[in-house]
């Protein structure tokens, strides 16, 4: 059993798809361990996204993840770290495989609708950057 954090991104909080979206985590075996809708500052953001402080997208990236509502999800499940990138799909949906979420809804490289953890230790400093231990059941 492992655990991932998500993000639905404000694009995809927009769209109002939450409910596609957490049905797809779930049609394939992640269950939601915590989920709460909540509105970062452009700080918040930056501390978030702060392994990306040196990128020429760091700023632009933090600006898009402040400019509205997320929902932030722990998913739970057997290998849940790389099933929800596998259910996400490529960064940049030109490069996302049919049938993922980014695939169907990802506007670009940028607003590309989820996020989700990519390693073990990513996801411990993910999860507990939003959720306290008595959260997430
Ligand atoms: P992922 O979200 O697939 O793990 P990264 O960790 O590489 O991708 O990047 C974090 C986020 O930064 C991406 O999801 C996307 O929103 C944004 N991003 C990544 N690469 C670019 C880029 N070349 N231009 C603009 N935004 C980008
Ligand atoms: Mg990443």
């Amino acid at each position: 059993m492992e655990r991932t954090l998500s993000i639905i991104k404000p694009d995809g909080v927009k769209r109002n798809i939450l409910g596609d979206i957490i049905g797809r985590f779930e049609k394939h075996g992640l269950r939601v361990a915590a989920i709460k809708k909540i509105w970062m500052s452009k700080e918040e953001a930056k501390g978030f996204y702060i392994v990306h402080k040196d990128r020429p997208f760091y700023d632009s990236l933090t600006d898009f993840m402040s400019e509205g509502p997320i929902v932030v999800m722990v998913l739970e499940g057997d290998n849940a770290i790389a099933k929800n990138r596998e259910i996400m799909g490529a960064t940049n949906p030109a490069n996302a495989a049919e049938g993922t979420i980014r695939k169907d809804f990802a506007e670009n490289v940028e607003r590309n609708i989820v996020h989700g953890s990519d390693a073990t230790e990513t996801a411990a400093f993910e999860i507990g950057y939003f959720f306290s231990s008595l959260e997430i059941l």
